[in-house]
């Protein structure tokens, strides 16, 4: 029966079952860019729990956490929140297709999806635990998608929700900013011209918070032209003192990490409830380290004791994570209808060139995002 719902060219007849199959782009283990490999015959993902999704992928967007996962970054973490019981043996996430943003249309809904139907065009982050957009088909919860906005492309439109969703949950659920609280903050981004950098300076704009960016010199005008209201090259010697010759920040969003956090904090407010909000930790790293349980225990105590020193200094001291929200891109979509946050597609390429497109996101200094075009 489950072959009704391809097209007759998608299916495969082995000697005893007919499987459904669908092009995408996988990996067989990790590594180096070498281990991407396409093929026509990869599982066509089905609808295992009522409130989920079959989209049509249009359009992928890559983040630098695919080119992490490709070499294995998180397996440990994410194994298990694949297969909570370990039931299957080591290796069971493969054929792994990545890929983290999609931008498409509704082909199929479980019973009990309410408020979307076939054709919708919708957009998506997908966690990193699912299988990703590079591929023609994706499930995903109704919870975590939403409406695209009608006046992006889906090229546009898969530049933004993984970086959208990971700024919201930054900014909003960790950092406590909303529309009414931002109009007299002055906020700090370090590391402002890349994915969420891009994103978080419009989100805060378009929220009236004053802007203040770090980025190499050759990026000031792009990220000026987005919006922020002041940058400040990291490249022309300590970008702290610079930094420091400034008022001081509400809240501090960090995108780059390594030894910023010795000196971020004192850029805070004290005692004004001012936060200082990363987004580079070691979470994954300890438990792809240490195994899930000891990793767990092991970050629990270095955010708490971090969290305890800077308190005792007046100001909060936070880690960020993505988090996938259809609620949080419907309010960005109404944002992107009023013209207040585009998309800032850095390049495009086809469906045939995702190894030059993991290449491309590989040499960093990213201005804005990388997205294939699937279909
Ligand atoms: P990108 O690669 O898109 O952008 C990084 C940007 O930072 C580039 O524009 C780069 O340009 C710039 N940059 C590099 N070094 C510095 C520096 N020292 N000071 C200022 N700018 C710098 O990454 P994303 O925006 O997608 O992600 C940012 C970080 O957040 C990544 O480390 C990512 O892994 C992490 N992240 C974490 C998530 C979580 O759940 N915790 C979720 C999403 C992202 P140039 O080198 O030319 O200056």
């Amino acid at each position: 029966k489950a072959c009704a719902r391809v097209p007759p060219s998608r299916r495969v007849r082995t000697s005893s079952r007919c499987l459904d199959v669908m092009p995408a782009w996988v990996i067989d283990k990790y590594g180096s860019n070498d281990v991407l490999r396409f093929t026509r015959n990869a599982s066509f993902p089905s609808i295992t729990y009522p409130n989920e999704v079959v989209v049509k992928v249009f359009a992928a967007g890559l983040n630098p956490l695919d080119v992490s996962m490709r070499g294995g970054y998180g397996a440990a973490t994410l194994s298990m929140k694949r297969d909570p019981l370990s039931i299957t043996v080591s290796g069971g996430e493969f054929p792994l297709i990545l890929g983290r943003d999609v931008s498409g249309v509704i082909m199929e809904c479980g019973l009990e999806v309410k408020y979307f139907q076939e054709r919708d065009e919708v957009w998506a982050a997908i966690p990193p635990w699912k299988q990703g957009s590079l591929a023609e088909f994706v499930v995903l919860s109704a919870n975590e998608i939403s409406w695209k906005p009608k006046s992006l492309s889906h090229t546009e439109a898969a530049a933004i929700p993984y970086v959208a969703t990971t700024a919201w949950s930054a900014l909003v659920n960790t950092g406590g900013l909303r529309k009414e609280n931002c109009g007299n903050k002055r906020i700090l981004i370090l590391g402002g011209s890349g994915g969420v950098g891009t994103f978080a300076i419009q989100l805060l704009k378009a929220w009236g918070a004053h802007v203040t960016v770090t980025c190499s010199q050759n990026a000031e005008q792009f990220v000026r032209g987005l919006g922020a209201d002041h940058a400040v090259d990291y490249t022309d010697g300590p970008v702290e003192v610079s930094l420091s010759a400034l008022e001081k920040f509400d809240l501090i969003l960090d995108n780059v990490g390594g030894d910023t956090e010795r000196w971020a904090l004192g850029l805070l407010k004290p005692w004004s409830g001012s936060k200082y909000v990363t987004l580079v930790t070691p979470f994954m790293q300890n438990t792809d380290r240490l195994g899930v349980a000891d990793g767990m225990m092991q970050t629990a105590a270095t955010v708490a004791s971090k969290a305890l020193k800077h308190l005792l200094k007046g100001v909060h001291y936070r880690w960020g994570f993505f988090a996938p929200s259809g609620p949080a891109l419907d309010e960005v979509r109404d944002l992107v209808e009023k013209g207040q946050i585009r998309a800032v597609v850095e390049e495009t390429f086809s469906f045939s060139q995702v190894p030059q497109a993991f290449e491309k996101l590989e040499k960093g200094h990213a201005r804005g995002k990388t997205v294939v075009q699937v279909s």
